[in-house]
């Protein structure tokens, strides 16, 4: 037995395993060395589309500062809290790291506002999401391998990549979208990483937010969750203050934010008796928090939305985004030429527009921030000649 296997054998009964999978959509032979989740995880990590997430903005503009998060260090952290969760409760870390890289692959440049963006634009044309992007771009977009277009990644990573889906395109997906039409609950891995994502942006955002003196202590101790773990920071070390006591107080959040969701999901898989990954599957939601930590965050998320989300230079820079993305948009749907060649569609296919369309998002959603200011200067600005 391979060492990866044997370490599998040791899973909780309800993980997903190696075994169990449903596979990949074209049949490879077995890596020697690692399992098929590992191996996701890492085409993942080889793949251009996550190294352009060091570019990409999370909240905070990429240029507006160097110690912000960007989608890649939010990918990585978000990664670090799902292994946690994953080796607490005996799941499959591959395949939890795998889906916690690769979940934010799809974002358009500029974070939420160029994905609202880019979403208006395509509206005519099917809209874009940037959940669907991520999964366009692991099962075709990617170019790296001689016998298939895509990554080629498992079932299991896939089905986690796509946390959401109208029925109209789950109708479109095959396999993949069934579970959204029969209204079924895809692996704990996958149901954790969701979570972890959004422990990971709340607590994040919190430290950006006080970086960029946007949000202030002061202010932030007017929610439950964040007040409770300063009041233990400031009893512990009374001479604390700047922003070792921020960095504190978010490692205390964090750690009460997975030890709920940890001991909760624990609770809710002994009261159901899950025993496999098909009761995961036809269960109830059996990832979440306790009411009272749900109520918590609730009111982070709304503190956060009201005072930082939604602060004028948050805002300011949303609706520069949007003019750039729009802008783009027009003038390659008007003229497709001046994209590079490989986004032009063939005049002859059927449906052309709605193909160019896809095509011109599929440009534009991969571009680094910088790389679209760059493009609409090169295409807009008078007297800039590239
Ligand atoms: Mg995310």
């Amino acid at each position: 037995m391979k060492a990866w296997q044997s370490f599998e054998t040791q899973l909780a009964p309800f993980a997903v395993k190696s075994l169990i999978s449903k596979g990949r959509r074209h049949a490879e032979r077995e890596d020697p060395n690692r399992s098929p989740f590992a191996r996701d995880r890492d085409r993942i990590v080889h793949a251009t589309s996550f190294r352009r997430l060091e570019y990409k903005t999370q909240v905070f503009v990429n240029h507006e500062g160097d110690l912000f998060r960007t989608r890649l260090t939010h990918s990585m952290e978000v990664a670090q809290i799902a292994r946690t969760l994953a080796r607490n409760l005996r799941l499959n870390e591959d395949l939890i790291e795998a889906i916690a890289l690769s979940h934010d692959l799809g974002h358009t440049p500029f974070g939420h506002a160029g994905q609202d963006a880019l979403n208006e634009c395509m509206r005519p044309f099917g809209g874009f999401e940037h959940n669907l992007q991520s999964l366009r771009i692991v099962d075709e977009l990617e170019e790296r391998y001689g016998a298939f277009n895509g990554l080629n990644l498992t079932y299991e990573t896939r089905e986690g990549i796509l946390k959401h889906c109208s029925a109209v395109n789950a109708q479109k997906l095959g396999e993949l979208g069934e579970r959204f039409l029969r209204g079924e609950q895809p692996s704990l891995e996958a149901q954790l990483t969701n979570i972890a994502d959004a422990i990971a942006y709340s607590n994040h955002d919190i430290d950006d937010g006080l970086r960029s003196k946007i949000l202030t202590i002061e202010g932030m101790r007017e929610v439950p969750i964040f007040a409770r773990s300063h009041d233990e920071v400031r009893a512990q070390y009374p001479s604390l203050s700047g922003h070792r006591e921020v960095l504190e107080t978010v490692r205390r959040m964090i750690s009460v934010m997975v030890t709920d969701l940890t001991r909760m999901t624990q609770h809710r898989i002994q009261v159901l008796g899950i025993q496999h990954v098909a009761d995961v599957r036809l269960a109830p939601p059996l990832a979440g928090f306790s009411d009272e930590l749900k109520e918590q965050m609730k009111a982070l998320k709304s503190y956060l939305f009201v005072n930082l989300y939604r602060q004028y230079q948050v805002l300011r820079m949303s609706r520069k985004a949007q003019n750039i993305i729009q802008d783009l948009f027009e003038v390659f749907m008007q003229d497709p030429r001046l994209m590079p060649p490989d986004y032009l569609v063939d005049k002859d296919e059927a449906q052309t527009e709605w193909l160019q369309a896809r095509r011109v998002a599929d440009y534009i959603a991969g571009m680094t921030d910088r790389y679209a200011m760059k493009e609409h200067r090169r295409i807009f600005a008078l007297g800039v000649m590239e």
